[in-house]
């Protein structure tokens, strides 16, 4: 069966414009699922291959591409490539719109590479920032969680000299008072307290 954008997308959240997920403004996608089991990992919520909503990779194309002046998407999880198939669908429809995109997954660039489903996934990536997050050598810098994680800028659209200036953290209120708390040095998912 040919793939197409209505294919199904588990996703736990999104977050419309953030400058603490990679550089510059960014469209931010958490992915839903993450079988990897890293210690000390701060995203639990993600885990269960469960999704809170129903998506198509459809619905967040259009939400990501709607949002103005951006420099790009980013999409992180959960783990991103365990649904190699939208991930690879959503970055197409990016990289054609002409928009940057930065991957951050707990495989490690040669599991990547190993296997087709995401080696194909991630021709479109811009920069993925590879390899399992090790609370022993925590880094929360970069966008990296942890000292063992690597970049692999795939297109030269961005290296890794870009990521230094990236905020560790950012707090973001939106018009109805909600905060949201997101980046490598605060909760990694947007954490929604009311004022
Ligand atoms: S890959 Fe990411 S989401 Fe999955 S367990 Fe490791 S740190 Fe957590």
């Amino acid at each position: 069966m040919a793939l197409t954008a209505d294919l199904e997308w588990r996703v736990h959240a999104v977050l419309s414009r953030s400058r603490a997920n990679g550089p510059g403004a960014r469209f931010v996608v958490w992915t839903q699922g993450c079988s990897l089991q890293c210690a000390g990992c701060f995203n639990p919520g993600t885990h269960a291959a469960t999704a809170p909503a129903a998506h198509t990779v459809r619905d967040i194309v259009a939400q990501a591409l709607a949002e103005p002046d951006l420099d790009g998407v980013t999409v992180t999880g959960g783990e991103p490539l365990e649904q190699p198939e939208a991930l690879g669908m959503f970055l197409s429809y990016v990289a054609a719109a002409g928009r940057g995109s930065v991957v951050l997954s707990g495989f490690t660039r040669r599991e990547i590479t190993a296997n087709a489903r995401r080696r194909a996934a991630v021709v479109d990536a811009d920069m993925i920032i590879t390899g399992r997050y090790n609370a022993t050598l925590r880094l929360a810098s970069g966008l990296r969680g942890s000292a063992n994680q690597r970049y692999w800028s795939r297109t030269g659209r961005y290296d890794a000299a870009m990521f230094d200036a990236v905020p560790e953290a950012e707090v973001l209120i939106d018009s109805q008072g909600t905060m949201t708390v997101t980046g490598v040095a605060g909760p990694v998912l947007p954490m929604k307290e009311p004022r």
